[in-house]
């Protein structure tokens, strides 16, 4: 049978009417214990940690989504990573991309480190820096594509190759791209995480994070580990995600088209110094972004300005942006990375990985692009 396209899994894979009812939207299972028939004779559930119909849902449509076989949902995106992390054994050695997410970072620097595991940060789109920081220790590389807040572009199917020559999984975090845009697991990733608070939830009102995978024995290992360290959502969180899954389609290309025309419009001011978005001819992995987002590079655009007193005044201007840290919903947001989202990063090594002072963040909405570059444009007005 002919496989339905993404926009159609992402509202039926999972979902479809209630049996007991009719009801065309699936009730939350808010129950945590489920009657046995017999002492462990039951349909499926036991206990909600383990197990819900509500999660079950959403697992199965997430892992549709992403092409893969195995969906696991957490109750945030560090969740998620936390578990896959669980798989690692004292002694362990984790490859990882340099400008991951801050609280990626803190994890394997602050908390796994005290469990044994080594890490070592390389310039993942440098074709062979993965495999040159490969050791016989090494049982993980955990890259993001597009990175935060550069957007810099990993070739993902490289990553793969050059990560399973040496027998080592590849994880990606694919958080700002979503699955519509790009499915590591069809490059060959082993792993795809998300952040669901950012586009698959996309409505700034509820917190997630999900691991997918195709190998049935990574998947039994991290069920495993999700139900045994238990950092599961809530099945009303569930709920929320399957809903906004339903749209995630249309949201995602409509955020996309507003960020390319957003890039265009601040590439040709000239108060702008540099514009960071993969969709741009200028960006340095505009064709591996081509080839692996399909033409659609999603929702978020960085750009220079003079210096950071410029930055805070323009940032400081702009009304319909909100001035907020976070992403992927449908409202438009702005910040400033240096001295928001990543102050945690120490200022030599922001600088050290071209992050610098002037920069501003965009989570371009679904708004009506006149509106927001109406907004830019008053705003730019301050750069001067
Ligand atoms: C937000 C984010 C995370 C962490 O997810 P939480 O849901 O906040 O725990 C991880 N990776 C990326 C790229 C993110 O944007």
């Amino acid at each position: 049978m002919r496989r339905p396209g993404f926009a159609t899994r992402a509202i039926h894979v999972g979902q479809g009417p209630d049996p007991a009812t009719g009801a065309v939207v699936q009730p939350i299972h808010l129950a945590t214990t489920f009657a046995q028939e017999g002492i462990g004779r039951h349909g499926g559930y036991e206990y909600a940690r383990s197990n819900n119909p509500t999660r079950e849902q959403l697992e199965t449509c997430l892992a549709s989504l992403e092409s893969g076989r195995h969906g696991l949902a957490f109750a945030s995106g560090l969740a998620a990573t936390t578990t896959a992390l669980l798989l690692l054994d004292p002694g362990d050695h984790v490859v990882y991309m340099e400008d991951a997410y801050g609280g990626t970072y803190r994890l394997f620097d602050k908390v796994m480190r005290r469990y044994g595991v080594s890490f070592t940060a390389v310039d993942a789109t440098v074709p062979g820096a993965i495999e040159a920081a490969i050791t016989d220790r090494t049982r993980l590389v955990w890259i993001e594509s597009p990175t935060n807040p550069l957007l810099r572009i990993v070739d993902i199917a490289a990553a793969a190759e050059e990560a399973h020559r040496h027998g080592v999984h590849l994880a990606v975090d694919s958080t700002f791209a979503s699955p519509y845009i790009q499915r590591p697991l069809e490059l060959g990733a082993d792993i795809v995480m998300h952040s669901s608070t950012k586009y698959l939830g996309g409505h700034s009102d509820v917190l997630g994070g999900c691991l997918v995978t195709g190998d049935d024995d990574l998947a039994q290992r991290l069920r495993f580990h999700q139900n045994a360290a238990g950092g599961v959502p809530s099945p009303f969180d569930c709920w929320l995600l399957l809903r906004g899954l339903k749209t995630l389609a249309l949201r995602v290309q409509r955020h996309s088209d507003n960020a390319l025309a957003v890039a265009r419009y601040l590439e040709a001011h000239p108060a702008v110094r540099a514009v960071h978005h993969p969709g741009l001819a200028s960006h340095p992995q505009h064709e591996v972004a081509a080839r692996q987002m399909g033409g659609v590079f999603g929702g978020m655009v960085s750009f220079e300005l003079a210096d950071e007193a410029a930055a805070v005044r323009v940032l400081e201007a702009l009304r319909l942006f909100t001035l907020a840290e976070s992403l992927g919903a449908v409202e438009s947001l702005a910040e400033h990375p240096g001295l928001m989202t990543h102050v945690s990063v120490p200022v030599d090594e922001r600088h050290r990985i071209g992050l610098g002072d002037s920069l501003l963040r965009l989570s371009v909405g679904i708004e009506d692009l006149d509106d927001l570059l109406a907004d830019l444009s008053q705003a730019l007005q301050q750069a001067g």
